[in-house]
Formats: C-alpha cells, sequence, structure tokens
C-alpha cells in the first residue's frame, strides 16, 4: 500500500491532540507537504538495538497508514534508514550523501556512538574517503560528527542517542557518548528505551512545519515530557505493594522510578493506547531520564528485603509489633510486641515477616 503525503496528514490531523499538534501547525505542515515536503531525513543506526524503529514501525501497525516504510519513504523525505529504506549497499550511501550535498536535512541518530577504540565497534556505511579518493567504511562517531554541523536539526532518537541508555551502561567497554556529548551541537533528545511513536512523529511533523520545538533542561519535547510518571499514575494514593503481583498496588516500595520519571506514559499508554508499564503490573524503571539504566539500579526492590537497620529475624512480625500497628490482623506465632514498623512500613494486615522477608 503507498502511503501519499495527503495520508500523512490526515493521519496528522486525526491524531492531533495526542501528537502535540496545534490547529495552525497542521495548516503549516499542510502547505509544506503540498511543495514537496520538508528536508530529507537521514537515519543513522549507531550502537542501538533496532527497538526505538521497532517501537516506531508498531506505531502504524493497525490504523492507516499502517506501513511505516511507505510513511517514510513516499511521505516524508526519508533518504537513509538502514532497516527501513529499499535500497541496499552502495545505491543506498549514495542517497545519504546526496542528502548530505542537498544543503539541508534532518539527521536522526538511534543508538549511542562508540568513541573507544577510534569508534570501530560500530561502522555505518562503506563510502568513497574523499582524502585518498578509495572506498573504505565509515565509523558511527565519524559519520555523525560529519554530519551534525551541517543538519537543519538533529534528533536523538531514544535515551542510548540521548544520554547514553542501555548502549553506554556501566562499565560502558566501548566509550558510549550521546549525541549531544559526541558533537558538542544542540539535540533535540527523544528519549524513552524505546522512544514511543507518537514522541518521534509528533516531533518530526513539527520540524517539517518549521515550527521550535519546546524542550525542557534534558532537551525533551515539553509536550510529551512536562511531567512525572507518578503525577498521573492511576496507583497514586493506592496502599503500597508489599511484593510482586499485587494487583492496583503502588509499587513504589518495589523500586517504581515514577516518581523520577518524567514523561506521559500514563496517559499516552503504548502499543496504540493499549497499555503501559505500570497498567501491566511491572514497574516504571526510568527509562526517559538521563543516566538510566545505572541511575536507577536496581530497577527491583527485592521483596523480602529487610530494612537495612532491622535485625535478621525468624519470628512472626507480631512477636515485635503490635496487631495495630500491623494493620489489623494478628500474625501467628506471637502474643504482639511494642516495637514501631520501620518508617515507611506499610501495613502488613495480619501477614508473617517470611511472607515478603526472605
Ligand atoms: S534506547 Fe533502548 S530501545 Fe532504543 S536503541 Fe537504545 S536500547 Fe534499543
Ligand atoms: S506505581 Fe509508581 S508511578 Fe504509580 S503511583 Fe506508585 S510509585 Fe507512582
Amino acid at each position: 500500500m503507498k502511503v501519499t503525503r495527503r495520508d500523512f496528514l490526515k493521519y496528522c490531523v486525526g491524531s492531533a491532540a495526542t501528537l502535540g499538534l496545534s490547529g495552525s501547525l497542521l495548516g503549516t505542515l499542510e502547505k509544506a507537504l503540498a511543495t514537496g515536503g520538508g528536508p530529507p531525513i537521514i537515519w543513522i543506526a549507531a550502537s542501538n538495538c533496532t527497538g526505538c524503529t521497532v517501537s516506531l514501525a508498531n506505531r502504524f501497525s493497525t490504523s492507516k497508514p499502517t506501513d511505516v516504510a511507505d510513511l517514510f519513504i513516499n511521505t516524508v523525505n526519508l533518504a537513509y534508514h538502514p532497516n527501513l529504506m529499499g535500497a541496499a549497499g552502495s545505491l543506498a550511501v549514495k542517497n545519504a550523501l546526496n542528502a548530505e550535498n542537498s544543503g539541508t536535512f534532518i539527521l536522526a541518530v538511534e543508538g549511542g556512538i562508540p568513541t573507544a577504540f577510534e569508534g570501530r565497534c560500530c561502522y555505518v556505511w562503506n563510502a568513497i574517503d574523499p582524502t585518498t579518493g578509495r572506498p573504505r567504511d565509515w565509523t558511527a562517531m565519524e559519520v555523525v560528527n560529519r554530519l551534525a554541523p551541517k543538519a537543519h536539526a538533529i534528533l536523538s532518537i531514544g535515551t542510548c542517542a540521548s544520554f547514553g541508555g542501555m548502549s553506554g551502561a556501566s562499565p560502558n567497554p566501548t566509550g558510549i557518548r550521546s549525541v549531544r556529548a559526541l558533537t558538542g551541537r544542540s539535540t533535540i533528545n527523544i528519549p524513552g528505551c524505546p522512544s514511543h511513536p507518537d514522541w518521534i512523529v509528533g516531533t518530526i511533523a513539527k520540524l517539517l512545519a518549521g515550527t521550535t520545538v519546546s524542550l525542557d533542561s534534558s532537551r525533551r519535547p515539553r509536550d510529551y515530557f512536562s511531567s512525572n510518571v507518578h503525577s498521573a499514575c492511576p496507583r497514586n494514593g493506592q496502599a503500597w505493594a508489599t511484593t510482586f503481583g499485587q494487583q492496583g498496588l503502588c509499587l513504589r516500595d518495589r523500586g517504581c522510578k515514577g516518581p523520577n520519571t518524567r514523561s506521559d506514559c500514563p496517559t499516552r499508554k503504548w502499543n496504540g493506547g493499549t497499555n503501559w508499564c505500570v497498567g501491566a503490573n511491572a514497574l516504571c524503571i526510568g527509562c526517559t531520564e538521563s543516566g538510566f539504566p545505572d541511575r536507577f539500579s536496581p530497577f527491583f526492590s527485592s521483596a523480602g528485603a529487610l530494612p537495612s537497620d532491622h535485625d535478621r529475624t525468624t519470628q512472626s512480625c507480631s512477636s515485635c509489633h503490635s496487631p495495630s500497628e500491623l494493620g489489623g490482623g494478628s500474625s501467628s506465632g506471637g502474643s504482639g510486641g511494642t516495637q514501631q514498623l520501620p518508617s515507611g512500613h506499610p501495613p502488613t494486615n495480619g501477614q508473617s515477616c517470611t511472607t515478603c522477608h526472605g
């Protein structure tokens, strides 16, 4: 199925609210598409898992346009994408170099950039070296450093490109750097592991319409990253889960990073608005934030970890804690002590220590 520029515009109009596009911006976008679209996009896959591309492709799997490859090839001027473009080999690289020489293009980078070993951990293509006149392999570091100063805008797609992310996790043996850290250029960071397709498409639509994208202090579009996950989470205010798998309870004590993570996941959701991490009874792991994953590890507070100042015990909770403090229930094996539960410990509702603690 061919997807036309008109289809893309119809998609943007139909999804204006969720993509964060205003009416006036849609008018500008219509003019841009009517005159042949905006600048070409060169999408470089550096050190990545292709998860962000898969996420982007998933956006169109259930509604028209259904095929993101058609969308990018026939609607937006996608000059180069190693996974989505039809061309391959030298023809594909030629497309990218033509776009580079066209005077104005958008550079999108997925993945962190390896800088150790002179960048040789990640090659992106084979092309003529202008100094020798001979073909050779080019590293992601070389290509991004060459394209970035010429780009109309630079999109860092996913947390790897935005902040280092999974590809730069400790001990970071390949010396991964974010696009901004490598090039020193202004970037629009669209993090997430993976990035949400709406965040990518909405930002590209704004760039094509010539609109300035408002960014937060981490250079993320404010349209999608203005509030933290916790504030919009439907489990905010619910009792804290004491172990995993307890439906509907707040996962804060199990390690949820929602209070320290900015994104609109609770309202936008994923897979066409089907669900999101906490909705699936998993917890937020902070994947849209700088420093992910190291700063947020361990992801899970082990159900069973005693508070740091708590003596190892084989007794029931009620051996030391009073029934009222334990939530009204009475645990087996004790008559009720007087010790306070550690601060922040939820009521145990009559469970024994070993229900949660190993
Ligand atoms: S941000 Fe996550 S999903 Fe995207 S390329 Fe990196 S590891 Fe893969
Ligand atoms: S589950 Fe996480 S995001 Fe939701 S209210 Fe609890 S701590 Fe906040």
